[in-house]
């Protein structure tokens, strides 16, 4: 099987769905954590059209995946977001406002508040996530060690609002499910001692029986 194809994909969702898990958003998560349940979400950082493909076999198969979405035009589209909104998935701000405002904070959270306002015109938001450009020399974490994102009824920011020691945590960075290991950004400090390089070893594992029981997938489609 050729990795990181739509039937790689696809023999995925088949194992974690034989497997008996549950599929929350991430704001669902939040609200109410089941105790064997899958996070699958997705930062659109381009190719927008991937995701709504992603969303699309989702909802077929009557599960949901939380989407973030940044403001430039590869990403942001109207009518991609209200598609995947329109199928019951979460729409969530991928944010990287340090970014546009060149590292200062209080630039940055005016940007912030005008984007967020910008999804939230075509869909609730209540979570938002990182964007991590490998190339930036800025961490867009950062403006929320001068402001708090709760005051703009965010509810969750992975990075801040998941306890990695008790929710598994899989990228796909680099084409690869341990790619994290050379990833600048896109780190989570493993508590599991889990590594799988390719998606049959995943699917291996999940059929032993193995798995963790909670486990955010992240795809960047
Ligand atoms: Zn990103």
């Amino acid at each position: 099987m050729r990795d990181f194809t739509l039937t790689a994909y696809h023999a995925l969702l088949d194992s974690l769905q034989a497997a008996k898990y549950q599929f929350q958003t991430f704001s669902g998560f939040l609200k109410n954590p089941a105790v064997r349940t899958i996070m699958l979400r997705h930062d659109v950082d381009d190719r927008k059209l991937h995701s709504l493909e992603f969303a699309k076999i989702q909802h077929a198969r009557g599960i949901v995946g939380t989407y973030y979405f940044r403001m430039v035009p590869e990403s942001f589209d109207e009518g991609v977001i209200r598609e995947i909104r329109d199928m019951g998935h979460e729409i969530g701000y991928h944010y990287e406002d340090m970014d546009f405002a060149n590292g200062d904070p209080h630039q940055a959270v005016k940007l912030f508040e005008k984007h967020l306002d910008r999804l939230r015109k075509l869909a609730p938001v209540t979570t938002i996530c990182m964007h991590g450009s490998p190339r930036s020399k800025y961490d867009n974490k950062d403006v929320w060690k001068h402001y708090d994102y709760r005051q703009y009824g965010i509810i969750g920011e992975p990075y801040f609002d998941i306890d990695f020691k008790k929710v598994f945590y899989l990228t796909d960075t680099g084409r690869m499910w341990d790619g994290h290991k050379v990833s600048v950004r896109d780190k989570v400090e493993d508590h599991f001692g889990l590594s799988f390089h390719s998606t049959p070893d995943v699917i291996d594992y999940i059929g032993k029986g193995n798995f963790p029981g909670k486990v955010m997938f992240n795809f960047h489609p």
